[in-house]
């Protein structure tokens, strides 16, 4: 009896809003441990918390004040039933529209088992404040995930993988099965981990960078050469007889110095 109605209070999970809940606690404990550089931040923000099973673990923790933002109001009215304390802390609202200015002074680390559709979504959105953000641990897809932390010369290796590896830091942490959750996703999951390197600027035009990187993918089987013909007709130059995929992060870089050359670009 207490137990049915117990149950009747949890949230229903809403597939258009990517909700599947954690129910193994050793991967939730995992995933909160994984925040290692508390020193550069005294605030996290959770993303998508539900339920609060990250979130549990998060509020113990004295070396930062735990913030959650959640979309869903289902969520929200749990959340501020079962975590009383946190309630002044609670965002109702989408992250992809949060302007981190109204609720945080500084930097702040971002952690979250994050709604799958929207991923490279949050990783876009915190590229553009990546400097109030230190580090971001979170739970996504395990192919993204893999896709992120990938160095070059894989085959997973991307834009994101670029655009990220720019200015952080990133460890693959850890495997996660979908007997894991509630209800089960489709898809495997992985958790990582991005800590903000040293670079506070690009040597080129970042700009152009990021429509370096794009249109080099696009085309990821051409040589860069070919591939690049949208950007422009470059001078001749060793990288652009490689693919997208072989090229550091580095050596984008040195390619954008070379398409600013060009007069069409300026
Ligand atoms: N952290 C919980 C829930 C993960 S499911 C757990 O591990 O069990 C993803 C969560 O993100 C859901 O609670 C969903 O409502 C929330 N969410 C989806 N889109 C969001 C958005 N744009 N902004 C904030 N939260 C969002």
């Amino acid at each position: 009896m207490n137990y049915k109605k117990q149950d009747d209070s949890r949230v229903r999970a809403k597939k258009h809003l990517g909700q599947h809940f954690l129910k193994d606690l050793n991967i939730a404990q995992r995933i909160v441990d994984g925040l290692s550089s508390h020193g550069n931040y005294d605030q996290v923000l959770e993303i998508g918390p539900g339920m609060g099973v990250l979130t549990q673990f998060l509020l113990p923790k004295t070396a930062f004040t735990t913030h959650v933002i959640e979309i869903d109001t289902e969520s929200v009215t749990y959340l501020q039933k079962h975590y009383p304390d946190l309630a002044p802390r609670i965002i109702a609202g989408d992250f992809l529209k949060f302007n981190p200015d109204e609720h945080f002074s500084g930097t702040f680390a971002i952690i979250g088992n994050f709604p799958y559709n929207i991923s490279s979504q949050i990783f876009f959105r915190a590229l553009e404040i990546r400097d109030r953000i230190p580090e971001i641990v979170c739970m996504l897809q395990k192919e993204v995930a893999q896709r992120i932390a990938s160095p070059p010369g894989n085959k997973d290796y991307g834009i994101l993988s670029v655009f990220l590896q720019a200015f952080y830091d990133i460890d693959y942490l850890v495997s996660v099965p979908p007997g894991a959750f509630d209800p089960p996703p489709k898809v495997q999951s992985g958790v990582i981990r991005l800590r903000r390197n040293s670079v506070t600027a690009l040597e080129c035009n970042e700009k152009l960078f990021f429509r370096v990187v794009k249109t080099a993918f696009n085309q990821r089987r051409k040589t860069l050469r070919n591939a690049l013909k949208p950007v422009g007709e470059m001078p001749d130059h060793p990288l652009l007889n490689k693919r997208a995929e072989q090229l550091s992060v580095k050596d984008f870089v040195e390619l954008t110095l070379l398409a600013q050359t060009l007069p069409a670009v300026n």
